[in-house]
């Protein structure tokens, strides 16, 4: 008998293979023979009709795994038409890597298999009845929101949702926007559960993978803490999906497969009809509209832990100066008074390295990046000058016109140049730079725990300390440029730095101490300061909302980029007109561009940015995806398409 399976390939459609077990159906894992190798597959639900008349081989063996579900299926198939992917792309973020999966040893899932413990928390009035309101009605679909500022125990609230489904024999997924320093927040699972949890993410080993697919498949492990790629896992009885800081932009996933994870999870939840809980400070500006449209339910904690206040603001008025200096006289006497009540200080500056912009003063030519159409950021420890999109790294060096050397100068603020004004003013305290940089994987938890037990006076940190941590003694943050946030081009700008500053504040004053944020402005920003911190944020959303809505923008109109990639400049551009010509004689939505993209070339490549706008319901993807399959696809020319885009660089 003749069985389609699917693979895990760029191929949109199953193969065709034969089989002697009558048995076999939809969701089985097999092995197949395809080319010269063997390739672990499912049994998928229809044909393909256009397949050529190739010998029809053999399937080698079925997998002793439990079948995906329909559900799941249905789930691939919708994110397939959905983000424009084909279905065997989307199947290899299931399988993870071609190797089989096969296992039946389980003695290493023990480690993931202690006995059930639950802690009996304490729960405030306001998150007894947020709990209440989350677990009600928890038997099917249906999205709820808890919002809630930083501190207010948000955690404990989906903490008890998980327990409920984890009692009725459920597994849960924790998805959480930077998995690389959790060990935090695993800490405090494994205290409120008793048992740990699995952690998925890039760097996890592949033995692991292995260990923790196969627990998932057949349902030994429990609850997984994961990123993104979490989503694809095989769970055997998944009963509830959290996703924490679902506001955070890195649920994004913008290369390779090109997906929103919050917003995939949801739909997973949909279809597998399972509660799914949204968790934020300030919820997304999508989420946002949700809840005012009474789809999403909404539960809201104002309190904050041992009743701490959320910090003050106060903006400091800078005129520019000629000495080339970023923290002025005024900001170190605030600074001052802080340290002496040991209040420890974050100045933060989102940007990683010395200076964004390094000339010579002599023939005032600028370093650059000869693969990218943007300029080297100075990295003083590393003694290089580093490009932060290809990752081109050269030596600070460069022959001037006159044959001597170039003599630089360095304009703009990094970590490390705040750093070194911070060590000249407070030379006997100790500063440390909290940087994607210095955070690696080895010498994180010691800095992280240093911080915690106040060893350090005073840290400069990019947006990476933003990310959920909780450090007591935080009391006093100074933004040094809000002026560049604030000058951003792109349309989600204004709620990019809304989420920012409520994160940033969020790390402050958490231990019940009175904490302040100062901001540094050049420009005068101070209107749009205060909106920024104004302790409703609704007002800023809805604000938002309106100025989306009248420009039908996002979530009003749904947006797809398509973004044309390739060496040749010249062929690049005519493909870009030859596209846009064929897309609006085809589809019956605005088609705006080609147009140079801001970050013009990247690794060589030059880039052409399409972007097609259409009324919300019209689902236009599975038009589009045939467009594109049937364009003339021009040798060396890659085509990228990004649904609801985020970033436009
Ligand atoms: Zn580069
Ligand atoms: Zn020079």
């Amino acid at each position: 008998m003749k069985i389609p399976v699917l693979l895990p390939n760029i191929f949109n459609y199953p193969f065709t293979y034969k089989t002697n077990n009558e048995n076999l159906k939809l969701g089985d894992y097999v092995e197949v023979p395809f080319g010269k190798t063997t390739k672990i597959g499912v049994v998928w639900n229809k044909f393909e009709k256009s397949e050529k008349n190739f010998t029809i081989k053999k399937i080698n063996k079925k997998l002793k795994i439990p079948s995906l579900k329909e559900d799941f299926i249905k789930f691939l198939e919708w994110f397939s038409e959905y983000n424009m992917v084909p279905l065997g792309m989307v199947l290899k973020l299931h399988l993870t890597s071609n190797e089989a999966i096969e296992s039946d040893n389980f003695n290493q899932i023990n480690e993931y298999n202690n006995k059930i413990n639950f802690k009996n928390v304490k729960l405030s009035k306001e998150q007894k009845s947020s709990v209440e309101k989350v677990i009600s009605k928890d038997k099917q679909f249906r999205v709820h929101v808890i919002q809630g500022v930083t501190g207010s125990g948000k955690t404990i609230v989906y903490f008890k949702s998980l327990e409920k489904k984890i009692r009725e024999g459920f597994q849960g997924l924790i998805m959480l926007p930077e998995i690389g320093l959790t060990s935090e927040f695993e800490k405090k699972f494994e205290q409120f559960f008793g048992f740990k949890a699995a952690i998925w993410h890039s760097s996890v080993s592949k033995k692991k993978k292995k260990i923790i697919w196969n627990g998932l498949a057949n349902g030994k492990i429990k609850v997984l803490i994961g990123a993104r790629s979490s989503l694809f896992l095989p769970f055997l009885k998944l009963g509830i999906i959290i996703v924490d800081e679902e506001h955070d932009q890195s649920y994004k996933q913008d290369e390779g497969v090109i997906y929103n994870a919050r917003d995939m999870a949801i739909s997973r939840a949909s279809f597998s009809n399972i509660p799914i809980n949204l968790v934020s400070a300030v919820p997304s500006i999508e989420t946002f509209e949700n809840i005012k449209k009474g789809k999403y339910y909404h539960s809201r904690l104002y309190k904050r832990y041992l009743n701490a206040k959320l910090p003050n603001h106060e903006i400091i008025n800078l005129k520019s100066t000629n000495k080339n200096l970023w923290i002025l006289s005024q900001t170190i006497e605030k600074v001052k008074k802080h340290l002496i009540r040991k209040d420890q200080i974050l100045f933060f500056v989102n940007r990683r390295g010395f200076a964004p912009f390094v000339m010579c003063k002599k023939c005032l030519k600028v370093h650059t990046c000869p693969n990218c159409s943007v300029n080297l950021v100075y990295h003083k420890r590393k003694q290089n000058v580093l490009c932060h999109y290809c990752n081109y790294k050269n030596v600070l060096d460069r022959k001037c016109t006159d044959k001597t050397n170039c003599d630089f100068t360095f304009s703009g603020p990094g970590v490390e140049r705040i750093y070194e004004e911070v060590k000249n003013v407070f030379p006997d305290k100790s500063v440390e730079i909290f940087s994607s940089d210095t955070m690696n994987k080895k010498n994180s938890p010691e800095i992280i725990n240093k911080i915690i037990n106040n060893k350090i006076d005073i840290l400069v940190g990019t947006q990476l300390i933003s990310k959920g941590f909780h450090f007591p003694h935080l009391n006093c943050i100074i933004v040094v440029d809000i002026d560049l946030a604030l000058n951003g081009y792109d349309l989600r700008a204004p709620e990019k730095n809304l989420q920012l500053y409520h994160q940033l504040s969020g790390r402050a004053g958490r231990a019940g101490n009175p904490a302040t944020v100062y901001f540094q402005t050049f420009k005068n920003n101070n209107e749009a300061i205060s909106k920024l911190t104004n302790s409703d944020p609704e007002v800023f959303l809805e604000n938002e909302l309106k100025i989306r809505e009248k420009n039908s923008l996002p979530p009003f109109e749904r947006f797809i980029s398509i973004i044309l990639i390739g060496q040749n400049e010249k062929k690049v551009e005519e493909l870009s007109l030859k596209l846009k010509e064929k897309l609006t004689r085809k589809l019956t939505c605005k088609v705006l561009g080609p147009v140079i993209a801001p970050i013009y070339k990247i690794n060589k490549n030059f880039r052409y940015r399409i972007l097609i706008r259409s009324k919300k319901p019209n689902k236009i993807q599975k038009n589009l995806f045939d467009l594109l399959n049937n364009f003339k696809k021009q040798n060396k020319i890659k085509l990228v398409v990004d649904v609801d885009p985020i970033t436009f660089n």
